[in-house]
């Protein structure tokens, strides 16, 4: 069977080629998924995932990530996770370790220290200086900087956050997914979120039906964008669940987006820097697409025989 890799263009080659290595040496899809994605989450160049990934409105690096394998849709997944250098391990953890599926903010820390998950200060030089750039633009003076930094946040936080994401930025979820030469599929989500977020939210990178879903039996799903949008709309597992209905995967892709593209048009505002949402999708037999609402969103797609991943721009559905 045709083994894949799928992740999202942001992706560095280098990291999808030893993926795509290590299927070719015969490595589960599993293991697969969680090494490309561990790999991103040491990737200080990408502010979205792991360690340099843009904190929270408090300065604090709040990562979502989770890990679900498509022969059993076992999954497990952490939410608002803190000082752990790779939320996607303790997250298959939690699916390995434990009868849940997802662990979030003190007890997930609780958990990944006690599973002895390696400790790491997640906010790097260049994404604090990020942070305090964007403070500084919607106001505020460096020593009100200084005081949210010691732990003294003004009252109203709610009003900082919102302000300090009320313009357009990128984001960059880490998604893989792989495919393995025993046609076993596993999907890995990894994220820091939408940078600037109030403190504890969560996106849809560990909810499972939202952010990815796995079923060898009729495919996979997995999501970047605005989370809201996939939360509300369980997006991941209506595109696999209309597979299972018998549509294509591209009529189901295109069905997912279209409704996700009604939700973020202007008269449904989203209030967050973050306006589109990206999918990627593998159907039964292997083959990748990708849909997005707004154009020039990528993804990587890694075959057997490929020489290095292929750039592939994901289709455009308006709403
Ligand atoms: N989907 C992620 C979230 O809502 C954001 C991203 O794609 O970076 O947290």
């Amino acid at each position: 069977m045709q083994s894949m890799i799928i992740a999202n263009g942001e992706v560095k080659d280098e990291i999808i080629l030893r993926g795509a290595a290590a299927l070719r040496a015969g490595a589960m899809a599993a293991d697969v998924a969680e090494q490309v994605a561990r790999d991103v989450e040491d990737d200080a160049d990408d502010h979205s995932v792991g360690f340099s990934g843009k904190p929270n409105i408090l300065g604090q690096v709040e990562c979502d990530a989770c890990f679900m394998v498509g022969a059993t849709r076992k999954a497990g997944a952490v939410a608002a996770l803190r000082g752990f250098r790779h939320p996607i391990s303790v997250a298959r953890q939690v699916m390995q370790r434990t009868p849940h599926v997802l662990l979030a903010g003190e007890g997930a820390m609780r958990f990944a220290a006690e599973i002895g998950a390696e400790r790491r200060n997640m906010l790097s030089i260049e994404a604090r200086a990020l942070w305090h750039g964007r403070l500084r633009e919607i106001g505020l003076t460096d020593a009100q900087i200084h005081d949210l930094e010691c732990g003294h946040p003004p009252a109203d936080v709610i009003g900082l956050a919102n302000a300090a994401m009320n313009w357009r930025d990128g984001t960059d979820t880490m998604n893989v997914m792989v495919r393995d030469t025993a046609g076993r599929l596993c999907v890995a989500v990894t994220t820091s979120g939408i940078s600037w977020k109030y403190p504890g939210r969560v996106g849809d990178s560990p909810i499972v039906g939202a952010g990815l879903y796995a079923d060898d039996r009729f495919g996979a799903a997995a999501c970047m964008g605005l989370g809201e949008v996939t939360i509300r709309l369980g997006t991941s597992l209506k595109l696999v669940s209309l597979m299972q209905g018998g549509l294509s995967m591209n009529e189901a892709g295109r069905i997912v987006t279209r409704e996700m593209a009604e939700m973020l048009a202007p008269s449904g505002s989203t209030r967050t820097h973050v306006d589109w949402v990206r999918i990627i999708a593998i159907d039964r037999a292997g083959t990748p697409a990708a849909f997005a609402t707004s154009q020039g969103r990528f993804i990587k797609v890694q075959g057997a025989d490929d020489l290095e991943p292929r750039l592939i721009e994901a289709e455009y559905v308006p709403a």
